[in-house]
């Protein structure tokens, strides 16, 4: 593999800044300055540091984020911060959100640069269960409270949609609390599943996709590697 090319998977450097940190001595090669970008490395057996840094090539990652509201699951810099800005990570940009939860949602998003393994979760043909909380504006107790579940148990008409959504589980777990387990992931589709019924939901929070559950103990904002166990579940 190319020095360069070594340096850009594994730092943060742009292709002019590695340049400049090679002229100026600061990678060294088994202990050796190195200054040719086109250089031959062996990125198994070759020692190479920057600034005295120890590099290695990371393999794909697997990470859980707690979102926190006001952030943004795109790639494109907007209005604002995006989830992949809060990954303190090399070469984060190269993440990607496993489905998107909005701008106001909070809770599980997983990331990762491994497309086949993000496609089975978001794959409607995997039918995986993705758990969210809401807080509904409108109380539903009693016979309101029973008539939605069986609604949902039964398929939603979405507006300017032809197809019911797929069954799906409503537990009301307070009169404005609800837990509604989906699989599948259609556009805002818990929010407008409740106007679709005439509620209103205040807040959303994603609780789990299939087994991973978020952390209790993760602060909103921070995020972890997945566990190996984790990451085999999909
Ligand atoms: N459904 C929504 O309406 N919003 C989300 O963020 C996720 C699912």
């Amino acid at each position: 593999m190319r020095l360069d090319r070594f340096l850009s998977e594994t730092t943060d450097l742009t292709r002019s800044l590695a340049k400049r940190a090679l002229k100026n001595g600061e990678v060294e090669i088994n202990g050796l300055p190195a200054k040719q970008p086109a250089l031959h490395i062996d990125p198994d057996s070759d020692r190479i540091t920057w600034q005295g840094e120890v590099l290695a090539l990371v393999g794909l990652r697997y990470l859980m984020l707690h979102k926190p509201a006001g952030v943004e699951c795109t790639a494109r810099r907007g209005l604002y911060p995006r989830a992949i800005d809060l990954i303190d990570l090399p070469n984060a940009d190269r993440l990607q959100p496993v489905g998107r939860l909005d701008v106001d949602t909070t809770g599980l998003l997983l990331m990762s640069d491994d497309g086949h393994w993000a496609h089975r979760i978001m794959s409607p043909k995997h039918l995986c269960a993705k758990v969210y909380l809401a807080t509904l504006a409108e109380p539903w107790e009693g016979e309101r409270a029973k008539s939605a579940i069986k609604e949902v148990a039964e398929g939603v008409l979405l507006d300017g949609e032809e197809d019911v959504t797929k069954p799906a589980i409503l537990e009301m777990l307070s009169p404005t609390q609800a837990k509604l387990t989906l699989t599948e992931g259609r556009y805002h589709q818990v929010k407008r599943m409740f106007a679709a019924l005439g509620n209103h939901v205040e807040q959303l929070h994603r609780h789990s996709i299939g087994a991973i559950v978020l952390d209790d103990d993760l602060p909103p904002g921070e995020w972890r590697e997945l566990s190996a166990e984790e990451v085999a579940l999909f």
